[in-house]
């Protein structure tokens, strides 16, 4: 019998690349940081502001930020410059998500 292949059926998942850490992972494991037309990056938790938008890991707080900012990867992804990105309140409001994507349900 060829049974067993537990396949999860329904629409394919949206993965995305942290721009920290460059590991692909499933959307809603990724925190949206958004460009807007005007003002610094700031953090999407919801996904859905305008502007260009960049996803780093949301369990793993300032440490892909920090490889973020380290290999240019934030602005690149952004198309913008360093400046245009308020990097410790950025690291901040990281260190205050809810984590709540951490066990996902079965
Ligand atoms: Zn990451």
């Amino acid at each position: 019998m060829s049974d067993g292949t537990p396949t999860p059926a329904g629409p394919r998942r949206p993965e995305r690349t942290c721009v920290g850490c460059r590991t692909v992972r499933p959307k809603r494991e990724l925190l949206r940081v958004v460009l807007p037309a005007e003002g610094p990056a700031a953090l999407d938790p919801t996904g859905k502001r305008n502007g260009r938008g960049a996803y780093l890991c949301r369990d793993r707080g300032t440490n892909c930020l920090t490889q973020a900012r380290r290999r240019h990867a934030l602005v690149r992804a952004l198309r913008t410059t360093s400046d245009r990105i308020d990097w410790d309140s950025l690291a901040g409001d990281l260190d205050t998500v809810p984590q709540e994507v951490l066990t996902s349900p079965r």
